[in-house]
Formats: structure tokens, C-alpha cells, sequence
């Protein structure tokens, strides 16, 4: 494979609560990004200030965190100029890497904003160099700030944080120490872009669990009666599984199943239930094998919901 890595970091401004335009909350002023080769050494650089258009001073949080003055930013190029230059510069074969999993949907907020071709038709996959570091070398949970990450590896810390070229340029040096098997095993999903139809649906298998995104749908129930959306697959051989506890919920977001596989044992499945940019719905699903701690736990969740459903039946009589 002759993928590049294309190590992206933002600068953003954002309004104040009367002045937050929905459509783009977060207005970039700064793109900055590391190109490394497939061997994930440094190629190239790429930086550039945008001239805002939305909104025309800092936030005083942004001012605190950046050191940047608007006047610098009143000669700078428009973003659609200044994102048609960057993604030529990015090249053919690449995917992007960024620290956490924010930039990337701000980035394609803001080209949708500016009516741009979108980045991809579904979700995008990408690296998140901050879980990859945590998965790498640490405990896989802890999300550690870039600067706190560095510090740690004794990288040197020349520039300041919280500009986009050093904040890319320090995620790349991050980047390159992280072990080759958690950087091909985790790939992450940016969901601005939701699978426009069943086809494109997102079903990836990982190491240790199994993930689907779903379309969208108008409402909750269309989602949950899905039968793809909500099938409980064995995680190993992808067949349907025999149903022991039936999804159930106990917060009415996040539901909870257990199924059986005949060669591979039980599953256990997590379906989340999120709503989309636009108010529709769309699912989330991760599926993994199931210890018997795991079946114990489950069957006390169902009960737990099971009554729970019992009392708010109760209480809808009283009611009328
Ligand atoms: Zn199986």
C-alpha cells in the first residue's frame, strides 16, 4: 500500500451565543498539516491562515488559547480558496490523522457551509492519533492533550501549542513512534457523512468487536425496526445469532442484547441510537464476544429494565 499520511490540524473561532450561526458553529482560520510517506516519514508541510467571513472578531476563548490577532488573518485567503489548495496539495492516496475526533467534522461543516464537494459519500475513515497513542502506550482509555503527549515522549518542544502548523507538526512526531500494529488495527470513522443508503452502510470488523453504522431514519422506531440495524450478528462468522436477551434499554438511547452463536458462543451487542445534524436517526451498533460475567451482568440489566418498564406502565394507568 502506497498510502500517505496526511497529519491535519485547525484553528477555529467561534460567536457568541446571539451571534452562533447553527450552520457553522466553529469558523477554521488556520489549516496546518504534516504529509508523511507511507513509511510515515516527513515529505511535506503545508500551512495557511484563512480570512474569516462569519465572524469578524475573537471569541476572548479563542484569543486565550491562540496567539493570533485578527488583523493577521484580514490578508489571508478565503477558505474555499485556501481548501481547494490544501486538498490538491494532499494529493491522491491518503487518509488523514488527526488528534481526537473533532477536526475532521468541522472541516467538512465548514465546506459544506461554503456549499464545496463533499470529502467522501459516507463515513470517513481517518486516525486518531490521540487514541492510537492512548491504545499504544497506555491503557487505551485515557485521552492525554497533545502537549501532555509530548512531554511524555521527550519530543522537544520548540514551537508554541495551539497553532495549526505545530499542533500538526507535533502529531506527526507522535504519529511516527506509534507501533505499527495499533496503527493498522484502529481505524477510526468520522460520522459528519452518514451511509446515504443501505448499500453504503458501514460495517468494519476490528481485533475485538465488530461495528455497523446505519443510514438515517426519520424516527427512532423506523430505526430500530430495521432488520439490519437490529440484527446480532456472531462477531466471528457474521451469522445471526440466536436471540437469549432481546435489545432492551435502560436509558431509552442506548440499548443492550445478548445472542448465541452455535460455533462461537454468546455475543453481546451495544446499539446507540443518535441523531443526526439534520434531526434524523441513525445507529450505532459494536458487537463482541461475552464472558459469563458479561451474561450475568446483561440479565440483571434486563430485569432491571424490564421492571422499570413495568412501573412507568403502572404509572400511564394511574394517569388515566
Ligand atoms: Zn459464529
Amino acid at each position: 500500500m502506497n498510502t500517505s499520511y496526511i497529519v491535519l490540524d485547525l484553528e477555529w473561532n467561534q460567536g457568541y451565543e446571539k451571534t452562533t450561526k447553527p450552520e457553522m458553529p466553529f469558523e477554521i482560520i488556520e489549516i496546518g498539516a504534516v504529509k508523511l510517506d507511507s513509511e510515515r516519514r516527513a515529505v511535506d508541510a503545508f500551512e495557511c491562515s484563512i480570512r474569516p467571513r462569519v465572524y469578524r472578531t475573537l471569541h476572548h476563548m479563542v484569543k486565550k488559547v491562540i496567539r493570533l490577532k485578527m488583523e493577521e488573518l484580514r490578508g489571508a485567503e478565503p477558505f474555499p480558496i485556501v481548501m481547494k489548495r490544501f486538498l490538491k496539495w494532499c494529493g491522491r492516496d491518503y487518509i488523514f490523522c488527526t488528534w481526537g475526533p473533532q477536526d475532521l467534522g468541522e472541516l467538512q461543516r465548514n465546506m459544506r457551509y461554503y456549499g464545496m464537494k463533499p470529502l467522501a459519500n459516507g463515513p470517513l475513515a481517518f486516525l486518531d492519533v490521540q487514541k492510537l497513542f492512548s491504545l499504544d502506550r497506555e491503557d487505551g482509555k485515557i485521552r492525554r492533550s497533545l502537549e501532555s503527549a509530548v512531554e511524555m515522549m521527550d519530543i522537544e518542544k520548540g514551537e508554541s501549542f495551539h497553532r495549526a502548523d505545530s499542533d500538526a507538526g507535533y502529531t506527526a512526531e507522535i504519529l511516527r513512534i506509534i507501533g505499527t500494529e495499533a496503527l493498522e488495527k484502529h481505524v477510526s470513522y468520522d460520522l459528519f457523512h452518514l451511509p446515504p443508503d443501505r448499500r453504503h452502510e458501514l460495517k468494519v470488523r476490528f481485533d475485538t468487536y465488530s461495528k455497523y453504522v446505519s443510514r438515517e431514519f426519520p424516527d427512532k422506531a423506523d430505526a430500530l425496526r430495521d432488520s439490519e440495524a437490529k440484527s446480532l450478528r456472531c462477531f466471528v462468522c457474521n451469522k445471526d445469532t440466536k436471540t437469549a436477551l432481546d435489545w432492551f434499554t435502560l436509558n431509552g438511547r442506548n440499548y443492550l442484547g445478548l445472542g448465541v452463536c452455535k460455533e462461537h458462543g454468546p455475543m453481546r451487542g451495544k446499539l446507540r441510537l443518535r441523531k443526526s445534524d439534520g434531526g434524523k436517526h441513525y445507529v450505532v451498533k459494536t458487537i463482541r464476544p461475552a464472558t459469563r460475567e458479561d451474561e450475568k451482568t446483561l440479565k440483571e440489566q434486563q430485569q432491571k429494565a424490564e421492571q422499570a418498564e413495568k412501573k412507568r406502565e403502572l404509572a400511564r394507568k394511574a394517569e388515566a
